[in-house]
C-alpha cells in the first residue's frame, strides 16, 4: 500500500501544477496565492504546513477558528475566513481574521466595519464580495446582479479595504465545465471596477478540483483544503 502523503508532498505538488497552469495562462507564478484551507484540520497541521512554506490558511468558521489560534499566535500567516459569516458573528470574526474572503450583505460589512474600528488598530480588514455563481449546491453569496451595489456601498467603510470577488461555483467532475462560471466572475470584476472607477486586485476562486481551470480564468487566490491535507473527516 502507497503511503500518505505528506503535507510537505503535497504542496510541493500543488505549487507546481499552480506554476504550469500559470504559465499555459501567460501569467506570472507568483501572481497567484495560495490558500491552505485547514478547516477542520488541528492546529499542528496548519504548524507542519507553515514549516513547510506555506504563509495563508483559511477556515470556514469563527469559533473553530478560536479554538486553534491560540496554539499558533506566534506564526506570522494571514488567516482568511472563508465560510458564510452570520452577522452577530462579525466583531468576533474582525478580531481573529485579517481577511473576510465571504462578505456577502451590507448589514454584515456595516457589523465588520465597526468591530473593526473598536480595534483601534488603524489597519483595515480586507474584505471580498462573495458572488453567488448560480450553482444550487451553496446558497451564500450576494446576486451577480446586486454585487455592484454591494461594491459601492462597501466603498463608503472607512475600516475596510474592499480587494475584490470570491465564488464558489456549481460542482462539476469535469473541471473544464467550470470555467464559464470563473469567466463570469472576471468579466464582472471588470464592470465593477468600471463602475466604481478602482482597481479589484483580487479574484477568489479555485479549489482542488478545479483551481488549474481557474488560474486559466484569471484567479489570483486558490483556496486548497483537500489536495494539502488529505480528506476532510465526514464529520468532525
Ligand atoms: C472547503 C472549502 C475550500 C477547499 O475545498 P477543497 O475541495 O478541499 O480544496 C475552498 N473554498 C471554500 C469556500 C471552502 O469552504
Amino acid at each position: 500500500m502507497a503511503t500518505t502523503p505528506t503535507i510537505r508532498e503535497n504542496f510541493h505538488n500543488v505549487r507546481e501544477k499552480i506554476e504550469m497552469a500559470a504559465l499555459r495562462a501567460s501569467r506570472k507564478p507568483q501572481e497567484i496565492v495560495l490558500i491552505a484551507v485547514s478547516k477542520t484540520h488541528p492546529a499542528g497541521a496548519i504548524r507542519e504546513a507553515y514549516d513547510v512554506g506555506l504563509r495563508h490558511f483559511g477556515e470556514n468558521r469563527v469559533q473553530e477558528w478560536e479554538g486553534k489560534l491560540s496554539a499558533l499566535a506566534d506564526l506570522r500567516a494571514t488567516w482568511h475566513l472563508i465560510g458564510h459569516l452570520q452577522s452577530n458573528k462579525a466583531a468576533r470574526a474582525a478580531k481573529v481574521f485579517h481577511s473576510v474572503d465571504s462578505v456577502d450583505d451590507w448589514s454584515l460589512a456595516q457589523r465588520l466595519d465597526r468591530a473593526q474600528a473598536e480595534k483601534g488598530t488603524g489597519e483595515k480588514l480586507r474584505v471580498l464580495i462573495e458572488v453567488h455563481m448560480g450553482g444550487e449546491e451553496t446558497k451564500s453569496g450576494v446576486s451577480e446582479a446586486d454585487s455592484p451595489e454591494l461594491a459601492e456601498r462597501l466603498l463608503a467603510f472607512a475600516h475596510l479595504e474592499l480587494a475584490g470577488l470570491m465564488c464558489i461555483p456549481p460542482f462539476r467532475d469535469n473541471p473544464d465545465e467550470v470555467r464559464p462560471f470563473f469567466e463570469r466572475l472576471r468579466k464582472l470584476k471588470q464592470q465593477l471596477e468600471a463602475r466604481i472607477a478602482r482597481p479589484l486586485p483580487t479574484l477568489s476562486m479555485g479549489m482542488s478540483h478545479d483551481f488549474e481551470a481557474a488560474i486559466l480564468e484569471g484567479s489570483t487566490e486558490v483556496r486548497i483544503g483537500t489536495a494539502i491535507f488529505g480528506t476532510r473527516p465526514k464529520n468532525p
